[in-house]
């Protein structure tokens, strides 16, 4: 039988630091396609972030204005570091 048990993490503070380097990167290299948030969801998947938490994280995003992968930097950048400031 083939079990595949992701490890599964909580957003914190340091995942989020985690996060944003890994955006900068990727958007350097794929670039951002001014329309959803492709890139982070990508990097949430690589992370481990449970599928519900990744929707709340990304709803967060666009609460915040960032409703595309650059402009969680341009606007949600400062509200995600509050909202996981632990
Ligand atoms: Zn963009």
């Amino acid at each position: 039988m083939y079990i595949d048990k992701k490890r599964e993490i909580k957003l914190n503070k340091k995942e989020l630091e985690k996060f944003f380097k890994r955006l900068a990167e990727l958007l350097e290299v794929n670039g951002c396609n001014a329309r959803d948030l492709s890139n982070a969801q990508i990097i949430l998947d690589e992370m481990g972030v449970p599928e519900d938490e990744q929707d709340e994280f990304l709803e967060g995003c666009r609460y915040a204005g960032g409703f595309c992968d650059c402009e969680i930097f341009l606007n949600a950048e400062e509200y995600l570091r509050e909202k996981y400031s632990d």
